[in-house]
């Protein structure tokens, strides 16, 4: 191990927060030699990671994910636990746009000694960002960080990224008038284990708790029996609750046998990603041609995949090689 390296790794396993800051901008990297470093610096990581509860928190824009994870993450630490907030965001960028996790939505938790939050990372694309996030959670837990908050917002895929990689996810929403199942997506309602309708204070608790009893009997139909409950972040009523129902579900499971099938299923996905990215690199030069050729119907789909398949290159191109 080098020099560099040594620092890293004790940085992080004494908790610095300077070096837990640059540990994950180095497993953020997309530089083939940081790659390189990230990797050798995870395999050290590893073996003190894991024993932190892992949570998802999903909701749509302004359901209150902020604040809520401001009001939990303060409760928690007050309880003694060292609580770190990651985030995946694919539409993220550094200026401008939605930076979940941004340090300036959760003032009094960034202020907090015992909670590190990092914005998502705006790597592009969201398995970019899901392997980014994914490979900071284990710098954080490795870092002594025992509860690992993992936010994301309620539209396209990245709730499913999220859920494959924490114990529990838990669905913040708001009660709405009407049909309670229009307003959220029913896979992210498969994909949820807790479900809280937030904001359930002053003139909106009535509603809240109503959209909760409604939607607790829907799902019922579908024959699932995930909790509903009601709670604020802004008053931090139910809180607790809440807390306690993603402890439980935690209990019930085979965390090890999950995590286990997440690691295999990652490893799966990260290859499929590898293999189609080489792919892409090496058909590069003919895809153009076989393309015109499937839209002027010479050419079926069927034999034009071959011959994209048949450009393939196993070995990336060496750099300075032909
Ligand atoms: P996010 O986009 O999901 O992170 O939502 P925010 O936490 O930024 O909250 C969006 C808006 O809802 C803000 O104006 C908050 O002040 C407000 N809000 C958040 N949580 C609550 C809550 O529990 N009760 C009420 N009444 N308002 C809330």
């Amino acid at each position: 191990m080098t020099a560099a390296m040594e620092d890293y790794l004790h940085g992080v396993l004494s908790g610095n927060r300077r070096w837990i800051a640059r540990a994950i901008t180095l497993v953020e990297s997309t530089r083939a030699d940081h790659r390189d470093a990230a990797q050798r610096l995870l395999v050290e990581l590893t073996p003190h990671a894991g024993a932190a509860r892992r949570v998802g928190i999903s909701g749509v824009p302004g359901a209150g994910k902020s604040t809520f994870i401001e009001a939990l993450g303060t409760r928690l630490t007050a309880a003694g636990h060292r609580v770190a907030v990651l985030a995946v965001d694919p539409s993220s960028r550094r200026s401008g746009g939605s930076i979940l996790g941004d340090k300036t939505r959760m003032a009094r938790l960034s202020a907090d000694p015992r909670a590190f939050i990092r914005p998502s990372p705006t790597a592009g694309t969201l398995g970019g960002v899901a392997k980014a996030t994914r490979e900071a959670m284990v710098v954080v837990e490795a870092a002594g960080y025992d509860v690992v908050l993992v936010e994301t917002v309620g539209v396209g895929q990245s709730e499913t990224a999220v859920a494959d990689m924490v114990d529990t996810f838990l669905l913040l929403t708001l009660a709405r008038t009407g049909d309670q199942l229009q307003g959220i997506k029913k896979g992210v309602l498969e994909l949820a284990d807790v479900i809280a309708v937030n904001k359930a204070d002053g003139e909106h608790e009535t509603a809240a708790r109503r959209a909760a009893r409604e939607l607790s009997g829907a799902l019922r139909l579908l024959h699932s029996d995930t909790p509903v409950l009601t709670c604020s972040g802004l008053t931090g009523a139910g809180l607790d609750e809440v807390w306690a129902k993603v402890v439980r579900h935690q209990e019930g499971l085979d965390l090890a046998g999950k995590r286990s099938r997440q690691q295999v299923e990652w490893t799966w996905s990260l290859a499929r990603d590898r293999l189609l990215t080489r792919l892409r690199d090496s058909a590069a030069p003919v895809a153009g041609e076989i393309e015109r050729q499937v839209l002027d119907g010479t050419l079926t789909p069927s034999l034009a995949a071959d011959r994209l398949l048949a450009a393939f290159r196993p070995e990336p191109p060496s750099p300075g090689g032909a």
